[in-house]
């Protein structure tokens, strides 16, 4: 059985793992299509095209975007497949949410050490070297070295998650700009992990009040309660192709620990992986 696996973080954003080391283990697993989805940019996709053709591998690989947004108060991720990494508007709007990105970091060093946990903004920028793109999981990280915390998810769960006391909202796009962006960059839209929104009737709100192009049906957050099989039904109704990915980070906690663990097939995803060739 052919795998797919359309949603990859690397060292360009907040994965642990280098574009070089993902695509070792995806020859390893072996993937047939990923798609690297960094957060904000897409420096790790370029890296990732550029280690596959210097080795002369055979992996298919999709242009691919993770970009954040708030519809409301509410954290919307947004794929897009097929880009121009080159597209000079898209380009502008990710270093725009990076730079939002980076003073939101700060913001929250800032209300951990308030919190009494010693930790600086140096620290967070070493375990975040060679990152285009700082994250919380890059605090959480430096956190659970320094050993306040068991695990990375430990961190989330007392103080960095959404309500937790050192959380801090950023300015984002609206999920509709990064769509228009991204059509703008002939890429097609993606709604990312719906279960993550918490309510079926505003995922699908969001995912009809924008022109979305696919919906990503399968992903670890979409396990219980045949979650998948609502999405799909869903991107069934609306006419949408389907994306799926681990979500891959390198580390454990709710996301896969190995690349190839959380399984996609090819053939869910061809319509998506195929449409440009
Ligand atoms: P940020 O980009 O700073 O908003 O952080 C989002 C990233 O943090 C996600 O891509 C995940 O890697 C991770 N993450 C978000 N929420 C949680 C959570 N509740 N527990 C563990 N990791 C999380
Ligand atoms: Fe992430
Ligand atoms: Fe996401
Ligand atoms: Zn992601």
């Amino acid at each position: 059985m052919k795998l797919a696996d359309l949603h990859i973080h690397t060292t360009f954003s907040d994965g642990i793992y280098t574009p070089e080391e993902i695509v070792q283990q995806a020859m390893a697993v072996p993937l047939t299509a990923i798609a690297i989805t960094d957060h904000d940019n897409v420096e790790g996709y370029k890296a990732t095209a550029a280690y596959i053709a210097q080795e002369n591998l055979a992996l298919d690989l999709l242009p691919g975007v993770e970009i954040d947004t708030f519809y409301g108060d509410i954290d919307v991720h947004v794929l897009g497949y097929y880009l121009n990494p080159e597209e000079p508007k898209l380009l502008e709007a990710l270093a725009w949410t990076r730079q939002g990105r980076a003073g939101r970091i700060a913001n929250i060093v800032k209300k951990i050490n308030e919190l009494g946990f010693p930790l600086t903004m140096e620290e967070v920028l070493e375990e975040a070297k060679g990152s285009k793109s700082y994250g919380r999981p890059h605090i959480a990280r430096v956190m659970v070295k320094k050993g306040y915390f068991k695990d990375v998810q430990g961190v989330f769960d007392a103080l960095i998650a959404k309500g937790k006391p050192a959380y801090c909202r950023q300015e984002k796009l609206t999920p509709d700009e990064a769509v228009d962006l991204l059509h703008g960059a002939g890429a097609l839209a993606c709604l990312a992990h719906p279960s993550e929104i918490g309510d079926r009737a505003i995922a699908e709100k969001i995912l009809t009040s924008s022109p979305f192009d696919a919906l990503e049906v399968w992903h670890p957050s979409a396990l219980a309660d045949k979650e998948t099989d609502y999405w799909l039904a869903l991107a069934c109704m609306y006419q949408l192709l389907t994306a799926g990915g681990s979500d891959y980070h390198g580390n454990g906690g709710r996301f896969p620990t190995a690349l190839g663990e959380f399984k996609v097939t090819y053939e869910d995803v061809k319509g998506l992986v195929e449409y440009k060739k």
